[in-house]
């Protein structure tokens, strides 16, 4: 049992660490100040990796609400103990996404072992297809057709919170330099759907080509603008990098 001077001393460096980050928090809020002028809304993200959260409770009993975690695991577990009006924002390099089935631009060795790495808290494998630049565009991510299987193999032999699915090609937009009547090239051949034995599902086809795409043996279609209306911006390879 603590003695009464080491709870008195305890309660002391609470109180302490209490002080410390309001006065920290109402430096920050004044330097923000006094270079906006309050002329725009600027937001305080509160990055709280690696710091406890009764940290985090002070700040935001001084009135903070949104903070900036790094790890998945630590800020579901902090989230878990503190107030639910806090505003989190993930600030890693992977996201964990609520219900999340499947992440489709897994392209590297490295992606791939940082996306098993973010898995190993999960009861299910993730399913992830590779995404394979076909059309050798530089501005797409995916990686080369010919270094494909290596991939799939280290995948299967390395990431065991993986599941890999199949893959996944984005078609070069309008191409037509391919003779009339042949396959569009871009669109992976249906005989790489036996690899080691896995059934290898094609995820291939957007609004402008998934029906070439179907005939060609996709599997899945991934359709945005024929639901949902055309975009304002269109992005460079109609794709967030991950
Ligand atoms: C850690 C981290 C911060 C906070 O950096 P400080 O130097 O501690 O202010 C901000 N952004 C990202 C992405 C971080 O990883």
């Amino acid at each position: 049992m603590a003695s009464t001077e080491e709870k008195v001393s305890s309660e002391n460096n609470v109180e302490i660490r209490k002080e410390e980050i309001e006065k920290n928090l109402l430096y920050v809020r004044k330097c923000i100040e006094a270079i906006t002028q309050r002329q725009k809304e600027v937001r305080l993200v509160a990055v709280s990796k690696y710091k406890p959260a009764s940290d985090i409770r002070f700040a935001y009993e001084f009135g903070q609400r949104h903070f900036g975690e790094n790890y998945v695991q630590e800020l579901i577990e902090k989230s878990k103990m503190l107030p639910s009006d806090i505003q989190w924002h993930f600030i890693g390099t992977l996201q964990k996404i609520p219900n999340l089935w499947a992440v489709e631009t897994i392209d590297s060795k490295k992606k791939a072992e940082l996306m098993n790495k973010a898995c190993v808290s999960r009861d299910d494998k993730l399913k992830i297809f590779l995404q394979v630049n076909t059309s050798g565009e530089e501005s797409k991510s995916g990686i080369e057709p010919n270094k494909c299987l290596e991939l799939l193999n280290y995948i299967k032999d390395n990431c065991n919170k993986l599941e890999l699915l199949g893959l996944m090609t984005i078609g070069a937009p309008n191409r037509n330099n391919y003779n009339e009547g042949q396959p569009n090239p871009d669109f992976i051949a249906k005989e790489f759907r036996k690899e080691r034995g896995i059934e290898l599902e094609l995820s291939m086809g957007m609004s402008n080509d998934f029906e070439e795409a179907l005939k060609l043996g996709a599997t899945s279609v991934r359709i945005g603008s024929t639901i949902f209306g055309a975009r304002p911006v269109k992005q460079e390879s109609g794709q967030d990098k991950v």
